[in-house]
């Protein structure tokens, strides 16, 4: 497509990791040797204009910004099948309504859950502030069924309150620049990762390691990224490769590079041990999403899902290859599936629901109702999780669907967007609630401190919950974890037609 991926310009000949024969960048975490290192370093600033360039060569046909905000049923039936959806244009106010034989949801996970934090960095976590759960939300208005939405974590980045949690032996982005004391001293954290396979900015292992030797004197904050320590095409490309090609940190290098940053003579600021840590009832919703078959169909017939819409989804590679895959599944059906008809009193609820807040001049904007439904997650599903906290959440978030919903008013059509979404992160967070209300045992590694369930053993862990809207009625179910049958097996019977296009040898 023209995203660029392999050194063309021989900008980083010497390079720890690089594949002189395809000027392919292999990251230099993980294994020193890169026997198994899949990852590549590339020019990701690339990639979204190569995107769309490819998207309008093939004939798709963009409608940018317009806002998702609900699925169309056949006779705007709950379980039915999905024959379209409705848009809201974020600049102009225009309500779209789109018909479709098959529809694909890709909007990402939800990382507006439990804070909002737009003074200090625009942004809640360092994800889209557009990721709020919408196609979750969708999907569940329409029926379709959602597993692992009982999964939540602690926020461990990016939300603006901190700097950040790492600048030098850290995770991904400054893996390989090497942490020193206020006195240039060497800090004892391996930029490969600790032995336990923890990361090497990992916080609880700085906090242990290096919070004994700051209060002992033998190390002095600050501390600091020490580019100038490491070969000067080293710190050249991770400033310019890891920092600037990964795109949120992209206007930092900018910013500094004007300023006069050059990483070859100069030490970056670290703010670890400077800045506390994050309460643990500031979180993410984790790993829930739409449930999916083999096909990448959800339980709704014409309703297929990628990316990190989809339960237990992973990073970009994983999102990549489920977009594919999801598309052509969905174009398969396309050729097979009936005419979709919408019904026009679906759309027209969906209009009025979509356009009250502007019929309103005064009362609740969006930011107080985001303050509070975060609020409310943190308070009853937080840290601790009991039934008694989980039901009296419940009750929170139906008082403000009740009193405060109503009152919710916007003033310009980018205002109506974001009120939007809080109606979805009111319903997400319902979801979580009786997501959670269903999983009754504690599982710490999962981070669901059930504390009314202290013993829940594998039985209880070893299968998911499932969650859906049947009647306008929370339906929960249990569903063995390998539902999806022998992988090999199902992968070869599901792909017949394409697996001999890419059949390893
Ligand atoms: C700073 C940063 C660094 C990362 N580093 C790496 C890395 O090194 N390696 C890696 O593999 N992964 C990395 N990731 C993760 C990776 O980028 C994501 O997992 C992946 O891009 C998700 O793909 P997706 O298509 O599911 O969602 P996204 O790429 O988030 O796309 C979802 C789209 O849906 C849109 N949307 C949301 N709601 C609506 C709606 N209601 N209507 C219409 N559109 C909507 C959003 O605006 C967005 O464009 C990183 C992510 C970030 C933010």
């Amino acid at each position: 497509m023209g995203g660029k991926i392999r050194d063309t310009d021989d900008e980083y000949i010497g390079v720890e990791g690089r594949d002189d024969a395809s000027k392919f960048l292999v990251s230099p975490r993980q294994n020193k040797d890169h026997s198994t290192n899949t990852v590549l370093r590339v020019w990701g600033s690339t990639f979204k204009p190569a995107l769309k360039k490819e998207c309008l060569r093939l004939g798709v046909k963009i409608f940018d910004r317009v806002m998702v905000t609900n699925l169309l049923t056949e006779d705007g039936r709950q379980g039915a099948k999905v024959v379209g959806a409705t848009g809201l244009n974020n600049r102009t106010g225009e309500f779209l309504i789109f018909k479709a034989k098959a529809t694909i949801l890709a909007t990402a996970g939800n990382y507006s859950q439990y804070l909002l934090n737009t003074e200090l960095a625009g942004y809640n976590t360092f994800r889209s502030r557009n990721s709020t759960g919408d196609g979750t939300v969708m999907a569940w208005r329409a029926g379709a069924e959602l597993t692992m939405m009982e999964s939540t974590f602690p926020i461990n980045l990016g939300t603006g309150f901190l700097h950040t949690w790492y600048a030098g032996a850290g995770d991904a982005s400054y893996e390989n620049v090497p942490l020193v004391d206020a006195n240039n001293k060497e800090l004892p954290i391996p930029t490969q990762g600790w032995k336990d396979g923890s990361m090497p900015g990992d916080w609880r292992k700085v906090r242990d390691v290096l919070r004994d030797g700051v209060l002992k004197g033998k190390y002095e904050l600050p501390f600091y990224g020490d580019f100038p320590a490491m070969p000067e095409i080293e710190s050249r490309v991770t400033w310019k490769m890891m920092l600037r090609e990964e795109s949120v940190s992209r206007i930092i290098v900018d910013t500094y590079s004007e300023a006069g940053f050059d990483p070859t003579k100069h030490q970056l600021i670290s703010y670890q041990l400077l800045e506390g840590q994050l309460p643990l009832h500031w979180r993410n919703v984790g790993k829930g999403g739409l449930l999916v078959d083999w096909e990448l169909k959800t339980t709704l017939e014409g309703l297929y899902a990628a990316g990190e819409q989809l339960f237990s989804a992973r990073d970009h590679s994983f999102c990549a290859a489920t977009g594919r895959y999801a598309g052509r599944k969905a174009a398969q059906y396309v050729r097979k599936a009936r005419k979709p008809v919408i019904a026009r009193e679906q759309v027209e609820q969906e209009k009025a629901r979509i356009y009250a807040p502007i019929k309103r001049t005064s009362g609740i904007e969006w930011k107080e109702l985001h303050a509070g439904i975060a609020r409310a997650m943190q308070y009853f599903c937080g840290q601790y999780i009991t039934d008694r906290l989980l039901n009296m959440g419940l009750q929170t978030l139906r008082e403000i669907e009740e009193e405060y919903v109503p009152k919710l008013f916007a003033l310009d059509p980018h205002k109506l967007m974001r009120s939007i979404e809080d109606l979805h992160l009111l319903a997400y967070g319902q979801i979580v609630m009786h997501a959670s209300l269903a999983r009754k045992a504690k599982n710490e590694l999962l981070n669901f401190n059930r504390i009314d369930y202290p013993e829940g053993g594998p039985q209880e862990w070893n299968q998911f919950i499932t969650i859906k809207l049947e009647d306008g009625k929370v339906k929960t179910k249990k569903l063995p974890l390998d539902y999806c049958g022998d992988p090999v097996k199902n992968y070869e019977a599901y792909n017949k037609d394409y697996q001999g296009v890419y059949r390893r040898k």
